[in-house]
């Protein structure tokens, strides 16, 4: 593939699935024919509590992403209560940054942590920050998304992201993941994907390296399955796909979308 990008296929589990069907599907992608880990990177996303599960099981030349992490180290935060005060608490901290600390004690006080050093010692070494639906529903923000890159980095986690507030762009995959697409069954066309992968490559470009612009992956998210993947990945700035719903459905439709 171009300029040595391999192409990478996640799938976004989001926040589904029992101990049977996370096991049903991980049989089936152990069982899959894919081409060679150097051409195709596989990542498959499960929710946090099925990360050990998964990892224990799955074959060795797939990935797995958390699909979320905190953005400081841990502590002394027993239990998880409401996660918008959390995002609200964050708005605040834009608007008053001098209570920055005070603001980001209470976050810590209110939501789930899921750390990035415990990704790291579960030996999970991706993490997708920054999704569509947390940004909507959790009220996440560049700034706090962009924090969270920044730390879940400088712990060596490999970042999916979409964010504009990185420094070293080795180990981060940018998803462009149109929100009327995700999950409606409606996705870009390949024209419009690899308009927009065009405009992101050439942002990257102008504001970081011509080297940085050549090697990052830009990978499409919204509604990809089998029938559609293959046009896509097609496109020289489309690197590959994070899918979800396609993800969690029949063998052949995945297996279909390694293939393409
Ligand atoms: P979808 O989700 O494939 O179900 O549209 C994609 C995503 O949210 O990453």
């Amino acid at each position: 593939r171009n300029m040595g990008r391999k192409f990478l296929v996640g799938g976004n589990w989001k926040c589904n699935g029992t101990t049977e069907e996370v096991k049903k599907i991980v049989t089936t992608l152990n069982e899959a024919e894919v081409p060679p880990e150097d051409v195709v990177e596989v990542v498959v996303s499960p929710p946090f509590v099925f990360l050990t599960l998964v990892k224990s099981l799955l074959r060795s030349d797939f990935h797995i992403a958390a699909q979320n992490c905190w953005v400081r180290k841990g502590g002394a935060f027993t239990g998880e209560v409401r996660l918008n005060i959390v995002n609200q608490t964050y708005i605040a901290v834009e608007f008053w940054s001098k209570l920055r600390e005070f603001h980001i004690v209470m976050a810590l006080l209110v939501m789930t942590l899921i750390l990035a050093e415990m990704l790291v010692n579960l030996g999970i070494p991706y993490v997708i920050l920054g999704h569509s639906e947390r940004r909507l529903l959790l009220r996440e923000s560049n700034d706090f998304v962009g924090d969270k890159v920044a730390y879940a980095l400088s712990q060596g986690l490999k970042v999916i992201a979409c964010v504009d507030r990185i420094s070293d762009w080795t180990n981060v995959v940018v998803a462009y993941e149109p929100v009327w697409a995700i999950g409606t069954g409606k996705v870009a066309t390949p024209t419009q994907a690899q308009e927009v992968h065009s405009v992101l490559r050439k942002w990257l470009h102008a504001n970081v390296s011509a080297e940085v612009a050549a090697s990052t992956r830009i990978i499409y998210g919204g509604s990809v399955n089998g029938a559609n993947c293959r046009e896509l990945a097609a496109q020289p700035d489309v690197d590959g796909f994070l899918v979800g719903g396609a993800s969690l459905k029949g063998c052949h439709k995945t297996t279909k979308v390694f293939q393409a």
